[in-house]
């Protein structure tokens, strides 16, 4: 199987590259722009194989879209490209609707002219997968889950970029046939995630003697999904999803902010003991605007009729990830000088 994989540098995007090379022995094609937040770098296990294949293209930009497809003259699309920072998308929207809408739209459409030009058999097999967040859901009191009936409700210009996109999947499934399954997936975490977002900064500042700030009371609630975990829930999704169908993709495993940070620190006290607790370090600021105080997940869909599970919970997962940031400075040494520490607030998402 030959796979176009978008915004493959990125944190989840990788994952995906990683998996389908190393485990499953896929060609993968990773069309990335390379914004801050792509990295070839997180692609060094599988840069010399044969099954990769990297094109440096702006999904924006539909010609060299074209000329990808022509040339690689894939299976199917595993669309993951996106502007995917909320703190971002509040100071400056306009490349959420750059890349994540029309970037879409323009996915879309030559993906949708390449599947007209294929033989029956082919256009059959074909699938285009959109990847996307549950954060469209909107937020969610102290009880009930996203269910893939939740309407969409999304409070960031991110989130609302994000609904705008998988509106636009699902209308070329309705309109004119194409073969697109879509996913919502809860927060992920895990090896590779970018020094800006909550946990590795979490971890970082920590080892670093940093103040770990935390927004308001700590009591906002995300679903914390290990990025492996996802990149095999999207490979299952793409393969052997239901066209026109969307599946959400969640471990489980809600934690408030402050459970997370605390748990950091309490692991951390373990492996990496200084002469005081790493919790001494947290300290509590002025919440964000339009701050979702609850995502949760329920993945019964995925897990019933696709045969999923999330290997990892929270547990395992973050000791995991604590051990790939302290063995792997090399990659993140030389990102945390371009980490915008915005009001030098954490960022969970
Ligand atoms: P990321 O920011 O780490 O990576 C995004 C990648 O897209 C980068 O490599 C970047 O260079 C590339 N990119 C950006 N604009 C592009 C453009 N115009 N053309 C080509 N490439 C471009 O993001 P991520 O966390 O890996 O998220 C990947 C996808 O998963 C996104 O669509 C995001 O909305 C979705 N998602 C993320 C999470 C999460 O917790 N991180 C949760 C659910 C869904």
């Amino acid at each position: 199987m030959k796979i176009i994989v978008t915004g493959g540098a990125g944190f989840i995007g990788s994952a995906v590259c990683r998996h389908l090379v190393k485990d499953l022995g896929y060609t993968a094609i990773n069309v990335d722009k390379l914004t801050y937040a792509g990295n070839l770098e997180t692609l060094k296990e599988i840069e010399d194989s044969e099954l990769y294949h990297f094109e440096k293209v702006d999904i924006c930009d539909r010609n060299a879209l074209d000329e990808v497809f022509a040339k690689y003259q894939p299976d199917a699309v595993m669309h993951l490209a996106a502007e995917s920072h909320v703190d971002r998308s509040i100071t400056g929207a306009g490349e959420f609707i750059q890349t994540n809408i029309v970037g879409t739209f323009n996915m879309l459409e030559a993906a949708r002219a390449y599947w007209l030009g294929l033989r029956e058999v082919d256009q059959k097999a074909f699938r285009f997968l959109h990847v996307s967040t549950d954060e469209v859901y909107g937020s969610l009191g102290d009880e009930g889950l996203f269910h893939e009936t939740t309407p969409y409700d999304p409070s960031s210009p991110y989130s609302a970029s994000k609904a705008s996109a998988d509106h636009l999947a699902n209308a070329w499934h309705e309109t004119y046939g194409f073969p697109v399954v879509i996913s919502n997936c809860s927060n992920n975490y895990g090896p590779y995630h970018f020094p800006e977002k909550l946990i590795p900064l979490v971890i970082l500042n920590a080892l670093d003697g940093h103040p770990l700030p935390i927004y308001g009371d700590g009591s906002n609630v995300r679903d914390w999904l290990y990025v492996e975990d996802h990149a095999k829930a999207l490979f299952t999704i793409m393969s052997k999803g239901r066209l026109g169908e969307k599946y959400n993709v969640g471990g489980r495993n809600e934690r408030t902010n402050l459970e997370v940070v605390t748990r950091i620190c309490e692991i951390l006290d373990e492996v990496r003991p200084k002469n005081r607790p790493y919790a001494e370090q947290i300290t509590y600021v002025t919440d964000r605007p339009g701050h979702d105080a609850r995502y949760a997940i329920d993945a019964t869909k995925l897990e019933d009729e696709l045969g999923w599970k999330a290997e990892e919970n929270f547990d395992t997962g973050i000791k995991k990830t604590i051990q790939w940031y302290l063995d792997n400075e090399w990659w993140w040494a030389p990102l945390r000088s371009h980490a915008t520490e915005r009001k030098g607030v954490l960022k969970e998402d």
